[in-house]
């Protein structure tokens, strides 16, 4: 398979290149060239197969040309070596929890997936180790970190903002030793950006190292994120709740949106023949894409400090993709996606709702998509909100909210009990190009 860019201007990459580059070379995002459509007996079966079963037959059918089956095979069972539980909160609403991996959040689907496929091609093309640089302003340094970690022929380094992000997220990625490397900035995440950026564009640096990025706009990052949408479907199909033509034309998902990657998966999912009637896009304050959705004008802006942080978005990258997805067509965009947006009163409101009629904690991200599947959600149609992230990692925000203390997973608190190794630069290039060429 090939990936062409969505910029149109640049030649088509095949699968190795569009991992080892992430961005195409006229800056747009790749795009495979066509989208396989899986087989009705596929569908027939899906109830009884596990989320390793259906998501190799999903990865085989966009990397199956590029990748020998029982290496792709490998790659997909020790992505997903952990659960992905699909729970009914109230009649017809299902939470699919997408945060059992090693950092409580999504992220952790597409980066280890990311990381597993990159060190195979790195092999392949027997070239010496690949430098991954990555500026985080908190969650996608744990997820790239812990996703790489241990990972050969790779070497990571986290560039993120002293002093800015939680103790928590720190130490998800300080922690770790081996093969991540956390530089630890004088400065704002922005001078990060900037710092990864000019080490890009530096010639030396790319003559002495082979540098990429992990950032979420990978193909090998995002098209993984499609194979939970089909277990969620046969999750779905495996109960007697519902006949199977009901099934087949009334599944909504509700999905927290920011970069629109997760959101991309879906619609990529629904177009290889995954029966879902309609999606909808669950914005926080930062609502460029819920926008665009009501009135067709797309105007990106800088974004704004919620307390669903990680949907702080103002330019969603992935936009490029879902707009080719669909030819430009706004209409084919508004009849398949909704979008609707809160702010941080009414998301505080909906986890301290939910909670005290339920049970049921949401973290202010699931909290966000659980609030529109609400809204929207018709009598006869069953919905699905995606929670991204466990709501310990936002213990103050959720604490406050319900008034009521919780308690941290094991798997979460052990980063805290470790010890932090960090290498402190100043926002100056010429320090980090040392830096990197001595620790190499
Ligand atoms: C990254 C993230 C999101 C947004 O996902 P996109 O694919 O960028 O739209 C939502 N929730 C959490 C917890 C995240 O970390």
């Amino acid at each position: 398979m090939l990936f062409y860019s969505t910029n149109k201007k640049a030649p088509k990459a095949s699968l190795q290149e569009a991992v080892i580059k992430g961005l195409a070379s006229d800056r747009g995002l790749f795009m495979p060239e066509h989208i396989p459509y899986l087989s009705d007996n596929f569908f027939k079966e899906i109830a009884d197969k596990s989320l390793v079963e259906i998501s190799k037959t999903v990865a085989e059918a966009f990397f199956g040309d590029d990748i020998p089956k029982e290496k792709l095979d490998s790659i997909v069972a020790d992505t997903l070596n952990f659960e992905i539980p699909l729970i009914e909160i109230e009649k017809d609403i299902f939470v699919l929890e997408l945060f059992h991996g090693p950092t409580f959040a999504f992220k952790d689907v597409g980066a280890r997936f990311m990381a597993r496929m990159l060190s195979y091609f790195v092999k392949e093309r027997n070239q010496d180790d690949v430098k991954v640089l990555v500026a985080t302003s908190g969650d996608t340094g744990s997820a790239v970190a812990n996703g790489f970690l241990g990972v050969e022929g790779i070497q990571v380094f986290v560039l993120y903002p002293s002093g800015k992000v939680s103790e928590m997220q720190e130490a998800q990625f300080t922690t770790l030793g081996q093969n991540i490397v956390a530089l630890e900035v004088d400065g704002t995440f922005d001078d990060c950006q900037a710092l990864v950026k000019s080490a890009f564009m530096d010639e030396e640096l790319n003559q002495k190292l082979n540098l990429t990025s992990a950032n979420s706009i990978n193909v090998a990052r995002f098209l993984p994120q499609s194979f939970y949408y089909f277990y969620a479907f046969a999750q779905l199909a495996k109960l007697n709740s519902y006949k199977e033509s009901a099934l087949a034309e009334n599944v909504v998902f509700s999905v927290p949106s920011g970069n629109l990657g997760n959101l991309t998966a879906g619609l990529f999912a629904n177009k290889m023949g995954l029966p879902i009637k309609r999606f909808i896009a669950a914005n926080n304050n930062n609502d460029v894409f819920t926008k665009y959705l009501q009135n067709g004008v797309y105007s990106p802006r800088s974004s704004v400090q919620t307390i669903a942080n990680a949907m702080d978005v103002g330019a969603p990258s992935n936009f490029e993709r879902i707009f080719d997805l669909y030819d430009g067509s706004y209409d084919d965009i508004k009849s398949k996606v909704k979008g609707f947006a809160y702010n941080d009163d009414q998301i505080a409101e909906a986890i301290k709702e939910l909670y005290n009629r339920t049970g049921y904690l949401a973290d202010p991200h699931s909290a966000c998509a659980y609030l529109a599947l609400r809204e929207d959600k018709k009598e006869n149609e069953i919905g699905v909100f995606l929670s991204t992230a466990h709501p310990a990692k936002f213990i103050e925000t959720v604490e406050g909210c319900i008034e009521n203390k919780i308690s941290i997973p094991a798997g979460l608190a052990k980063f805290m009990e470790l010890k932090k190794q960090t290498y402190s630069i100043s926002n100056d290039f010429k320090q980090l190009k040392k830096t990197l060429l001595s620790l190499s």
